[in-house]
């Protein structure tokens, strides 16, 4: 089975994907791997990935923004139990997200995202969460409407 690659916080990246990004060329691709995503392999991989590959912050084989996307990718592997070398299917990935990912986690997780005060990922986990009855507190877990 042919395989991608995705470092840890770009699970949730393409979860919550809406066409946005950091140039033309990097939304394109993000699109096509989107478009095969169900159907290879994802490999989980510290450092740069394939949606990292156009983007115009990946400079000399790291990313510009390496201390902040190394702390993201921290957090979401701690998050969803991803290790490095593990591969997954993206239904199994979307099971990890549905599993793992609340909104507190989601908050704390992403908060160095410069991408995160567009509140685009918020809305997609908004729509796609189950509230605890009655806790008053944002603390669902994803639902089965899996967004791709
Ligand atoms: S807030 Fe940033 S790091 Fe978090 S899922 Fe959205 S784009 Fe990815
Ligand atoms: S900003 Fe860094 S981690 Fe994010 S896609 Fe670009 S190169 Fe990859």
């Amino acid at each position: 089975m042919p395989s991608i690659k995705f470092r840890p916080h770009h699970f949730l990246c393409a979860f919550c994907f809406e066409g946005n990004g950091y140039s033309p060329a990097f939304v394109k691709n993000f699109y096509q791997i989107l478009a095969q995503v169900k159907n290879v392999a994802i490999e989980v991989v510290e450092g740069l990935d394939d949606i990292c590959q156009p983007c115009p912050n990946h400079a000399q084989g790291i990313c510009r923004s390496q201390q902040t996307v190394q702390a993201l990718d921290h957090a979401h592997a701690n998050i969803l139990q991803l290790k490095p070398g593990e591969q997954l299917t993206w239904l199994q990935a979307v099971e990890k997200i549905k599993q793992h990912m609340t909104l507190e986690k989601f908050h704390l997780a992403c908060q160095n995202c410069n991408w995160k005060k567009l509140g685009i990922c918020e809305a997609k986990l908004h729509k796609h969460t189950r509230y605890s009855a009655g806790s008053g507190e944002r603390q669902g877990t994803v639902s089965s409407e899996a967004v791709i």
